[in-house]
C-alpha cells in the first residue's frame, strides 16, 4: 500500500480528554478515531491490526473444535428475565432501547442466554454433545468508568465461546484445552512472556474462574503473581485458605497491576437449567447441560500491546499482528531515481509476498522517520541517493532499534527467516 493513499493522517498530539497511552498512540498514528469517551472507530491500519487478531484467535478455537457463529447483537428482554438477569439491579452495564410499539430490546453485554436457548434446537439427545461455539461479536456495555481507552470500551469486540457437555470430567478436558489455546494466543500476539493464568472468583462447578492477566502499569486490577510457577491469584480471592488450596505462600507473591486479557468460565447449569437446555441420557432421562464461557476482547487485546511493547518512540507491533511487515521509506528530495528504485524494490518485496507500506509521500525526511517509528512496523527499509550509490538499502528493526546497511537480497533472506539483525 501507498502512504499517500492512506486516507489516515499521523498526529503529533492525541486529544486532551485522552489519557491512557495505548489510545494516545493509536490515535495518533490514525489506527483509531475518538468518537466519545469509551467509544472508538477502527481506521484502515487499525482494522488489519484487530483482523489479525481475530485470525489468530479463529485459528486456535478452531483447533480445539469450535464451530463460529454469528449472533445478533440485539437481546429478547424474555430469556434475561427467566435467569434474573434483565433487572438494571442486576446486571449495571445494561444498554436497553425501544422497539415503535414501546417493547423493550437490550444491546448484547454478552451472550449466555442467547446461545442457551438457540442451542435448544439443535440438542436433545447426549449424542448431540459435546459442542463448542464462538463468535466474534460487538458488546455493549454501560461501562462506569471509560479512562483506559480501547481497554474499557463501552462498545468492544469479543471472542466469546460457549461450551455444551454433558458431565463435569468431558468440561474439564476441554477447559484444559482452552487454557492452552489462550496462551497460544498471547503468545502469538507477543503477550506470553507478561501473560498470567489467574484464579479468580466465580465458578459454579469450580471454586474459581480464571482470567489471563498482563502485567502492565495500566492496568485496573491488581494480582499476587508466583513468577516460577506462572500463575497468579486475583486481589479479590486473595486469602489464606485459597492461598493454602492452591499451594502458594504469600512470600512467594509479588504484587503487580494487570490487564485482564481473557477470562474462562464453568457456570454449571446456572443457564441450561432456567431456559431448559436439556439432553436426553443415556437411560432416557432429561439432564441439564454443563456449559462454561470463554471470552477475550480483541480491542483490548491490541490496546494491551500497545501498553506493553510500546517505546518512547511510538508503537512497536510484534510481527504476527503489525498491519504491514516492511515499512519502505523513500528518502527522494527531488531524485526521480529514487523513486525509481522504490518501485523497484517494492515489486521484489510483493513478489516475495511481504505486506510493505511505502512511504511515498512528499514530506521531509524527519517527518517519515518520526512516523515510521510511531506507526511501528516491524521493519523499515530506507531507500536514498547514497543507498542507491552504495547499491544497498538501509535495515531497521523497529523492536531492537538495530540498523544495519545490507543488500536487496539480504534483506529478502533476513525477513523470510525471521532473523533478527
Ligand atoms: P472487566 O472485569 O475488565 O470489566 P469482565 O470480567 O467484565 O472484565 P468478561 O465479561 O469476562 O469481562 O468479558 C470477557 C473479556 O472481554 C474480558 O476478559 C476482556 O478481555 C474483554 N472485555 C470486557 N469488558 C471490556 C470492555 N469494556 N472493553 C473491552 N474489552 C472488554
Ligand atoms: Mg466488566
Amino acid at each position: 500500500m501507498r502512504q499517500s493513499h492512506l486516507f489516515t493522517k499521523t498526529r503529533k498530539e492525541a486529544p486532551k480528554d485522552e489519557v491512557s497511552k495505548n489510545a494516545e498512540l493509536l490515535i495518533r498514528g490514525g489506527f483509531i478515531f475518538k468518537e466519545m469517551a469509551g467509544v472508538y472507530d477502527l481506521l484502515p491500519l487499525g482494522f488489519i491490526v484487530v483482523d489479525k487478531i481475530r485470525s489468530i484467535i479463529r485459528e486456535e478455537m478452531n483447533k480445539i473444535g469450535g464451530q463460529e457463529v454469528s449472533l445478533t447483537a440485539l437481546q429478547d428482554p424474555s430469556i434475561w428475565k427467566t435467569t434474573d438477569r434483565w433487572d438494571d439491579e442486576k446486571v449495571d452495564v445494561w444498554f436497553k432501547t425501544e422497539l415503535k410499539n414501546g417493547n423493550q430490546l437490550g444491546l448484547g453485554c454478552t451472550h449466555e442466554e442467547p446461545m442457551t436457548r438457540m442451542m435448544k434446537d439443535h440438542v436433545q439427545s447426549y449424542r448431540d454433545l459435546p459442542r463448542y461455539v464462538y463468535q466474534f461479536q460487538t458488546k455493549f456495555r454501560n461501562e462506569l468508568r471509560a479512562k483506559s481507552g480501547i481497554v474499557r470500551g463501552r462498545e468492544f469486540l469479543m471472542k466469546d465461546m460457549y461450551s455444551f457437555n454433558t458431565s463435569e470430567d468431558e468440561q474439564n478436558e476441554f477447559y484444559e484445552k482452552s487454557i492452552q489455546a489462550y496462551k497460544n494466543v498471547y503468545n502469538r500476539v507477543g503477550l506470553g512472556d507478561k501473560t498470567f493464568l489467574t484464579f479468580a472468583s466465580g465458578g459454579m462447578f469450580s471454586k474459581f474462574s480464571h482470567e489471563f492477566q498482563t502485567i502492565s502499569d495500566a492496568g485496573e486490577d491488581l494480582i499476587y503473581l508466583n513468577r516460577e510457577k506462572g500463575i497468579a491469584v486475583n486481589k479479590e480471592v486473595m486469602q489464606d485458605d485459597i492461598l493454602e488450596s492452591l499451594g502458594l505462600k504469600r512470600e512467594s507473591l509479588e504484587e503487580v497491576k494487570s490487564i485482564e486479557v481473557g477470562n474462562i468460565f464453568k457456570f454449571g447449569t446456572k443457564y441450561s437449567a432456567p431456559l431448559g437446555l436439556v439432553f436426553r441420557d443415556e437411560k432416557g432421562i432429561d439432564q441439564p447441560v454443563i456449559m462454561g464461557a470463554y471470552g477475550i476482547g480483541l480491542g483490548r487485546l491490541m490496546g494491551t500491546v500497545v501498553e506493553v511493547l510500546s517505546d518512547d518512540k511510538g508503537i512497536v507491533w510484534p510481527e504476527s499482528i503489525a498491519p504491514f511487515q516492511i515499512h519502505l521509506i523513500e528518502i527522494a528530495g527531488k531524485s526521480e531515481k529514487v523513486t525509481a528504485e522504490a518501485l523497484k524494490v517494492l515489486k521484489e518485496f510483493e513478489s516475495n509476498g511481504f505486506e510493505v507500506l511505502y512511504d511515498d509521500r512528499k514530506v521531509s525526511a524527519g517527518e517519515k522517520l518520526s512516523d515510521s517509528d510511531l506507526l511501528g512496523i516491524p521493519w523499515r527499509v530506507v531507500i536514498s541517493e547514497k543507498m542507491i550509490a552504495e547499491n544497498k538499502l538501509e535495515l531497521k528493526n523497529r523492536k531492537s532499534g538495530e540498523v544495519k546497511v545490507v543488500d536487496l537480497s539480504e534483506v529478502i533472506k533476513m525477513i523470510k527467516n525471521g532473523q533478527s539483525l
